[in-house]
């Protein structure tokens, strides 16, 4: 695990926002490209960006937008990237291994998902909830963010889809809130 880095212990703590310095540059990296307007290359799964430099720096990263990958401007990993290469995978990474290369980008896949939804209880935590509702918010946040470090295994294993679901049902019943402080 890279020095510095603050390991996350509770889900107050969690981080969800990019630290591209902690993370192994994994969005320049695992995803497919196709040429669009997000895009000015096609890339494959797993191949390096050619603007990606051998310290994990984006060669173009303010002319991005100019030189045709806004997509990368838009991409949001939401803090998954850094705690999956320091937390899932202790500091190893691509570089290292490139075996590592699929299975981070596995990982990668279900945790920015999982930090997906708990952006968005975060957002509703901020509602006037009753108790209830406070209850069963608590109890989506630990299914997210567990006490355990998730593992590689844990994240495949992990019904990211029912929690998904889980946690759209939850918010689609909070709407009397919103409709009532709008
Ligand atoms: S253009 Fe820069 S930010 Fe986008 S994928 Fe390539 S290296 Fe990463």
């Amino acid at each position: 695990m890279k020095r510095g880095y603050q390991l996350t212990k509770t889900a107050d703590e969690l981080v969800l926002e990019p630290q591209c310095e902690n993370c192994a540059a994994l969005c320049c990296v695992v995803f497919v490209f196709d040429k669009s307007e997000s895009f000015a290359i096609d890339k494959a799964a797993g191949e390096v960006c050619p603007n990606l430099d051998t310290c994990g720096k984006c060669t173009i990263f303010r002319e991005r937008e100019t030189l045709g990958f806004r997509g990368c401007i838009a991409y949001d990993c939401h803090g998954a990237g850094q705690r999956v290469t320091q937390e899932v995978f202790g500091g190893r990474s691509w570089r290292d291994d490139p075996i590592l290369m699929n299975r981070m980008g596995d990982a990668l896949s279900v945790l920015r998902q999982i930090h997906e939804q708990l952006l968005l209880l975060g957002a509703a935590a901020k509602l006037p909830l009753d108790p209830d509702e406070r209850l069963e918010l608590s109890g989506l946040r630990q299914i997210l963010a567990p006490e355990t470090d998730w593992s590689e295994e844990s994240l495949k294993a992990f019904p990211v889809a029912r929690a998904t679901r889980q946690v759209a049902d939850f918010l689609s019943r909070l709407r009397r809130h919103v409709q009532l402080s709008g």
